[in-house]
């Protein structure tokens, strides 16, 4: 492609995306395809040649659009959101015209120490002391994975170097609650723990981990002849951000020497706003953070933020130094490479950068504190309205929430049936989206208000639709 193609195209679509965010709110939110709806409108073959990218937006309208589901629409209440800012979409644009790989300090100094001040930026928007550094990773899955790749070489006295896991004696195991995201027994899996060896625990009331059962757990696999290794404390689950008790989870991580690794995916966001810090407190005791600035801080996706306290720990376990990576700045200079499990990196703390730039710390406190309290008048209208059931404490911006009609208040499987359709018929209508969970075997409807756009009509309209949904699909025929 020559360049003037390159400017002409450039500025269309450009242009394509600013029409497309002003029209977002007229377009269904979740999208309506249906499977292989969109793979049969390109051919089954490559072309042999090149037929340019002229009318590509043209394309892009006919092709893609059916099958997009408007994550940043202001009507998206499902699972957590994934917010672009055009702040984003400026800067990928940057990262991708630059097109420089960051594995090394050398590779490009300016990734390397862009990321380096943006992360110390947010840390200090966390309120984190400087025990913490932190690295830029793809997903939270990742970092996790990290973590507990670094808990099981510190328990092991770096079995990586000897037999591995395989030649250790007694097993290791893995404590975290049964609300843990699915990238927690992901990971422990994948760093070779073995299911059996994963203790997913019972909670509480709140759906958050029961330091008991925790302490009982431990203690259990110590006298039966196991290590204690590492445990997650979930601050925001996925279901209903539960929190869990970090602060004496950290007691029983230093009691025990496991390694404590927290994940705050959705509700590290709000740790921006000092009053919700509550919510992780004995954070400074864990060895290891992870959170999502691309869920709901407004970095588009991907853009996780990795902290760490041994920052040598993780080096020597994530580390490799083959001779063609070597250069004379070594010594001086931090090759995020040996921070992560990928060699190449893009250059995403631009990203970051470009938020922080435009909006300053203030106005993203000012928008998670007003995602907060939108999800906290939801809460109240559930609490006051007849036939609404609340299912879990709301601290943050998801509402659990699920319709008892009074017919079949008493029958879990018609209960079950009946929000899954309300849930359904809201999404089919294109107006809302909306997304269904199961919770100690009752199913609840989620709604996640955490979407840049959403204002507080948005809210009220939602919760309308729910109310009138609720009863076009009630009543339930008789038996
Ligand atoms: C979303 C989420 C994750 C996983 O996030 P990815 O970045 O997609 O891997 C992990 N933990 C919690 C609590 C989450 O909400």
């Amino acid at each position: 492609m020559d360049t003037n193609t390159f400017r002409r195209l450039g500025h269309e679509l450009i242009d394509w995306i600013a029409a497309y965010r002003e029209r977002m709110e007229t377009l269904p939110v979740m999208s309506q395809s249906m499977p292989g709806e969109i793979a049969k409108k390109l051919p089954k073959e490559p072309p042999m040649h090149g037929i340019g990218l002229e009318g590509i937006a043209e394309t892009l309208d006919k092709v893609v659009m059916p099958g997009i589901t408007h994550w940043n629409h202001p009507n998206f209440f499902a699972y957590f959101p994934s917010n672009s800012d055009y702040s984003s979409v400026l800067a990928d644009l940057v990262t991708a015209g630059l097109g420089a790989q960051g594995m090394s300090w050398q590779t490009s100094p300016a990734a390397t120490e862009i990321e380096e001040v943006v992360m110390d930026w947010l840390r200090q928007m966390l309120g984190l002391s400087t025990n913490f550094s932190g690295v830029i990773q793809d997903t939270a899955s990742t970092a996790t994975l990290c973590a507990l790749l670094c808990a099981r070489e510190r328990t092991t006295e770096f079995c990586q170097n000897k037999g591995g896991l395989q030649a250790e004696v007694a097993p290791l195991t893995v404590y975290a609650s049964d609300q843990a995201h699915s990238s927690i027994p992901k990971g422990a899996l994948l760093a070779g723990f073995g299911r059996e060896h994963l203790r997913l625990l019972p909670t509480d009331n709140d759906h958050a981990l029961r330091i008991d059962l925790l302490e009982a757990a431990i203690q259990a696999d110590i006298q039966e002849g196991r290590r204690p290794c590492a445990m997650i404390a979930a601050i925001g689950t996925t279901a209903t951000t539960a929190i869990d008790p970090l602060e004496k989870m950290a007691e029983l991580a230093a009691k025990y020497n496991i390694w404590l690794h927290v994940d705050a995916a959705m509700a590290g966001s709000a740790m921006v706003c000092p009053e919700y810090r509550w919510m992780w407190a004995g954070v400074e005791k864990a060895d290891s953070i992870v959170l999502n600035p691309h869920k709901w801080m407004g970095t588009g996706f991907d853009l996780t933020a990795y902290f760490v306290k041994d920052v040598q720990h993780l080096i020597r376990v994530m580390g490799t130094n083959p001779s063609y990576l070597r250069t004379t700045h070594d010594a001086e200079v931090n090759n995020f490479r040996d921070w992560g499990i990928p060699l190449g990196r893009r250059f995403r703390s631009l990203k970051l950068w470009f938020l922080i730039l435009e909006y300053g710390v203030e106005a993203i406190q000012t928008r998670i504190r007003r995602d907060i309290s939108l999800a906290s008048w939801l809460a109240t209208q559930i609490d006051t309205a007849p036939n609404w059931q609340r299912l879990a404490p709301c601290p943050l911006q998801t509402v659990s929430l699920r319709h008892v009609p009074p017919n079949i208040s008493g029958d879990e499987n018609a209960l079950s049936k009946h929000n899954q359709a309300i849930a359904d018929t809201l999404n089919a209508s294109g107006r809302h989206y909306i997304t269904t969970s199961v919770l100690k075997d009752q199913k609840i409807i989620r709604v996640s208000i955490a979407s840049m756009p959403t204002q507080m009509r948005h809210v009220e309209a939602l919760w309308e639709a729910l109310q009138n949904i609720s009863l076009s699909v009630f009543p339930l025929p008789k038996p």
